[in-house]
């Protein structure tokens, strides 16, 4: 996100790197491998309002990082190979899982080339309603509706408010609060209706962004057909599952993988929150997904893996290769373990 809080994770960083802080903490908190998460990997574009950046990186910056982790001895392995490796104690060499979510295109065009080139296996997770294009890329929606227009009407708590998006700041300010406020709604279904109404009143059509940036079934087939790529399940419609009734969250995921194996023949053993942060799964949604079945489910939460990890094999923490960092020594750093174990407050286990 835009504003104040990159700064200071940049400058916290930095501060780890340069301090070699990282150095001395590795033994402790380097734990056994990590799983990376990526979102888009495309050319960079000129446009200086993108408050959705974070979700994106070169393929030039990913192609460094896979060169990097091969060099630094580290193994990239499948999800099936993470989980065997976890499940049996098998922790001689360190190892790194790449896996990216929504199932962009740009996956397929950008990043799978690097990868195969690479050798590197990595894993899709993929939201249903994206290919079968009825999915809501409302976070987009609502960077078009800032982008085009100077200012902007919303009913926020039975209240109408005026917000004038004129100056590129004055729109990332206005993005970044819209965003945390929708987030912050109780129900998933509130969000939605004012992200469609919004989308709806400023003329963005709303599920024109799955057909422009996300890949269709015959696509994924293409990636599915290749034995370095893991197709996970997303759910369905990307709903943050902690805030649906149960039953609707179990079919959330289940429905999904239903969904995944009927048009590609694989069922899905493998699962991604989406959001993935605490709002969005928690321990209900864990149990859930060992019920189903999965061998493995991550959040984004950040951290590295830890041989405790065994015993919450479907809540399992992430590192973000995050767009606003595309240096190599911020890598370093996550990987050390020391970034997110300072995060987490030196906590290995977050399960709850
Ligand atoms: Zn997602």
């Amino acid at each position: 996100m835009a504003g104040l809080k990159p700064t200071i994770i940049r400058g916290g960083l930095e501060s780890l790197y340069f301090t070699g802080a990282h150095l001395v903490l590795r033994p402790f908190v380097g734990g056994v491998g990590a799983i990376l998460t990526l979102h888009h990997v495309r050319p960079p574009r000129p446009d200086r309002f993108q408050p959705n950046r974070l979700l994106e990186v070169t393929p030039r910056f990913l192609t460094r990082v896979v060169k990097a982790l091969r060099r630094s001895g580290l193994d990239l392995v499948s999800l099936d190979e993470m989980h065997r490796r976890m499940t049996e104690g098998d922790f001689s060499r360190r190892f790194v899982c790449l896996t990216f979510d929504d199932g962009y295109r740009d996956t397929l065009q950008w990043a799978y080339p690097i990868l195969k080139e690479a050798g590197a296996p990595f894993a899709v997770y993929v939201p249903t309603s994206f290919p079968d294009r009825l999915g809501e890329l409302w976070w987009l929606a609502l960077e078009a509706v800032i982008a085009r227009n100077d200012r902007i009407g919303l009913v926020i708590d039975g209240r109408d408010r005026k917000f004038d998006c004129h100056t590129v700041a004055e729109k990332r300010a206005l993005y970044e609060e819209l965003y945390w406020w929708l987030r912050a709604l109780p129900t998933e279904a509130e969000m939605r209706g004012v992200v469609r109404h919004l989308a709806a009143y400023y003329h963005v059509d709303i599920v024109a962004f799955c057909e422009e940036l996300c890949m269709s079934w015959p696509e994924l087939a293409e990636l599915a057909a290749d034995p370095l790529v893991t197709i996970g399940a997303h759910t369905v419609n990307h709903l943050a599952l902690a805030k649906l009734a149960k039953d609707t969250a179990r079919s959330e995921m289940d429905l999904s993988s239903s969904v995944i194996e009927a048009a590609l023949s694989v069922r899905p053993r493998h699962l991604s929150y989406p959001y993935g942060d605490r709002t969005s799964a928690g321990s209900r949604e864990f149990e859930i997904a060992a019920e189903l079945g999965f061998k493995t489910a991550v959040t984004t939460r950040p951290g590295v893996l830890f041989p405790a990890h065994r015993r919450a094999m479907t809540a399992l923490p992430r590192i973000s290769l995050n767009g606003d960092y595309q240096r190599m020594r911020y890598v370093r750093v996550l990987l050390s373990g020391s970034a997110t174990a300072m995060w987490n407050g030196f906590r290995r286990l977050d399960a709850a």
